[in-house]
């Protein structure tokens, strides 16, 4: 087969793959042997080229680490049983990788160089993708500006990079919830709806109050009134209250549009329940909880997929979970992963064959 795009491919002497222990492997702290870098100059991409992974060389002027034009993207890819590879959804993160570049004034990555960089780049380092429950490779494209001039403007020069990470389950408890009465993550007009580096920076504070008193996340809630949930961390969130799941709409630009959260909405239909993206009032949460219809709450993400939610605290109203009891989200859980590790039929057509 005619690769659809050659990319200058310079490949590590010795691979670091033997030295490692793939199972259980902790999220983000091991890189694979190689990863794609491309430059743009002069309005234009170029120098796009697999190569071992290793550090760069920047200037003290770079301008991402002065005025925060960086952007990135999470995915992940699997392999089946019969050692084939595939990643998950790779389309919609290029999309929306493409959208927060938009809204930070940087240049669009052409779709050759972001999905088919990533496919040779995941094919040349596919025996880093663990095939094992639970685990997969982690793919984390990004780009920041590389002008090296302090001033605030657009940059004439940005990187593109793609970096792989094994990583294995993601254990996490039930998690305790503070519903954030005080800070805000995002407001409409902002840049919410964007991987823009700077929210993550931004959230860090918030999320360390919280944990000060015991709690794992925030649950970012509106900017006027804090009144209306937004998403939690890096996680959409979802309410099953009766026989319906509900999560906040995009419509007000201050959620990220997850991929998760999408595929998670076919899944919960597929299973016979209604979906509803609507605002979601705090007030309407509480109403339901006395009213005892507020049965599961559950956050998801690429890194987590679902995470079980066992408490969440507005104000001095504390809402509890017996999450032992639930039914929906440890079968959302169980329906996902089966496509992704390849147990079930692909049948919403999620899977890129690498
Ligand atoms: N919200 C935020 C702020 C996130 O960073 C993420 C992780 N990308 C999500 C939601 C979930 O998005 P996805 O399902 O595409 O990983």
């Amino acid at each position: 087969m005619v690769e659809a795009y050659s990319i200058p491919v310079t490949k590590i002497e010795r691979s670091r793959l033997p030295g490692v222990k793939l199972e259980n492997i902790p999220f983000g702290r091991t890189f694979t042997d190689h990863m794609l870098e491309a430059d743009y100059e002069n309005g234009e991409w170029k120098n796009v080229e697999i190569k071992p992974y290793q550090p760069l060389v920047i200037s003290p002027s770079l301008a991402a680490l002065h005025y925060g034009q960086a952007i990135f993207e999470g995915i992940k890819a699997y392999k089946n049983s019969a050692g084939e590879s595939f990643i998950f959804r790779p389309y919609d993160n290029y999309k929306r990788f493409n959208l927060s570049a938009a809204r930070m004034e940087m240049p669009a990555v052409p779709e050759d160089i972001f999905m088919e960089g990533m496919r040779q780049l995941v094919a040349l380092d596919s025996n880093w993708i663990p095939a094992l429950h639970d685990h997969s490779l982690y793919i984390r494209p990004f780009m920041f500006s590389s002008d090296e001039m302090i001033g605030v403007r657009p940059s004439e020069n940005y990187k593109f990079l793609i970096i792989l990470a094994p990583t294995g389950p993601y254990y996490s408890a039930p998690m305790r919830i503070y519903v954030e009465e005080k800070y805000t993550r995002a407001a409409p007009g902002g840049v919410g709806q964007a991987k823009a580096a700077g929210n993550y920076g931004s959230s860090m504070y918030v999320t360390a109050q919280a944990k000060k008193q015991g709690y794992d996340q925030v649950l970012w809630t509106d900017v006027y009134e804090h009144k209306y949930v937004q998403e939690i961390g890096t996680m959409n969130v979802f309410f099953v209250i009766g026989d319906t799941a509900v999560t906040p709409d995009l419509s007000s630009g201050t959620i990220l549009a997850g991929v998760t959260r999408d595929s998670v909405m076919t899944i919960l239909e597929e299973m016979g329940l209604k979906v509803e993206e609507k605002p979601v009032s705090v007030d309407m949460l509480m109403e339901a909880y006395k009213a005892g219809t507020l049965r599961e709450v559950f956050g998801t993400g690429t890194a987590a997929t679902v995470s079980l939610i066992r408490e969440l605290k507005y104000k001095d109203f504390v809402m509890t979970f017996d999450t032992a009891k639930w039914t929906v989200t440890p079968e959302i859980k169980n329906r996902l992963d089966a496509i992704r590790e390849g147990h079930a039929a692909d049948k919403f057509g999620w899977m890129f064959k690498v």
